[in-house]
């Protein structure tokens, strides 16, 4: 049989659709999957096409031409799967490695934070209040360390699907009660003002809920002046609560309020302001909301003060 080039030409021009489809099958099958699910879907699907479409054009070319284009089909496969693993493999190993030096960053920074506390209390009590101030920006800045850590942990955990969450039920309210009333003591300088209340109990991880609420605010009291007051707001609509904390800082441009959900980003006038920040926080926050039926979102004119919401469903 002779076969001829256009032949071929108008063959593959034909399978163009499900070349296509071929090759996104095989994609998120390995993407997601690695190279196991890659290669089934390779063979399944390049099985599949040679059966059902190119079978049926049997009549106006050899069979060795359907053979041929699905050989093309199951080596673009195993192309396709084989590079979808090696990206995997190495993000893999890219969190691993964070979650390893995460995790021993953690127990020396500890040991330091709980000397200085000790330093601290003992330079007090015999009255040198320089040395106990040293101590006391040791312990300090320890936490913000821990902080730091403890986010970049997080975030290795949502990447590799190992966010596990706690099934409680709680008082919405004396959540958010006991998180404004810790960043009061933190940040006794600065005006924190709330008001409302939802009645509801909450079905989820109080902890990580806690996590989302301490995020917003020690936000709004990084990107706002000094002197202004941060209001937060508990509400109720139907069966969902509404978190909302107000500052008048820097505030966000409409064309960034979406990006700053996204790992490590830092808005242009956040970055001017001087404040620190790995720009981790709010993704956090966003997948724990999501992970509890929620969703966060944002209001600001981009020139003065933002309100960030938070709204959950009630159990
Ligand atoms: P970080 O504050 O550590 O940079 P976040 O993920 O908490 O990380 O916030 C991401 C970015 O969103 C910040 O860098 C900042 O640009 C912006 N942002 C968050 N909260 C506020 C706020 N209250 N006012 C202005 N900008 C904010």
């Amino acid at each position: 049989v002779i076969i001829f080039p256009d032949e071929y030409f108008e063959l593959i021009n034909s399978q163009t659709i499900s070349l296509i489809v071929f090759i996104l099958i095989v994609t998120a099958s390995s993407w997601y999957g690695g190279l196991g699910p890659g290669i089934f879907a390779t063979f399944l699907t390049g099985a599949l096409n040679y059966f059902t479409l190119l079978r049926q054009d049997l009549f106006f070319h050899s069979q060795i031409g359907d053979l041929l284009i699905t050989a093309i089909y199951l080596i673009l496969g195993f192309f396709i799967s084989v590079i979808s693993e090696a990206r995997y493999e190495s993000e893999l190993q890219k969190d691993k490695f964070i979650a390893l030096v995460a995790h021993e960053i953690k127990n020396p920074l500890s040991a330091i934070k709980g000397f200085a506390r000790l330093l601290y209390q003992g330079f007090r009590r015999s009255g040198r209040g320089k040395y106990s101030r040293y101590a006391e920006e040791i312990d300090f800045q320890s936490d913000k360390l821990l902080e730091l850590v403890d986010d970049l942990l997080d975030v290795t955990r949502i990447e590799v699907g190992k966010f596990i969450y706690k099934d409680e039920l709680f008082d919405f309210d004396s959540l958010v009660e006991k998180v404004v009333n810790n960043q009061k003591i933190i940040n006794s300088d600065r005006e924190i003002i709330s008001s409302g209340n939802s009645q509801k109990i909450i079905k989820g991880d109080r902890y990580r809920l806690g996590q989302v609420i301490t995020n917003l605010l020690t936000n709004a009291i990084k990107y706002s002046p000094k002197k202004s007051p941060i209001k937060v707001k508990v509400t109720c609509r139907r069966n969902r609560v509404i978190l909302s904390v107000k500052d008048y800082g820097i505030g966000i441009p409409y064309a960034e309020r979406k990006a700053v959900f996204n790992q490590y980003y830092r808005s242009g006038q956040s970055r001017k302001s001087g404040a620190e920040g790995l720009g981790l926080g709010l993704f956090i926050s966003a997948q724990i909301i999501k992970d509890h039926g929620g969703k966060l979102w944002i209001k600001s004119n981009g020139v003065k003060g933002s309100i960030f919401y938070m709204e959950i469903p009630k159990a």
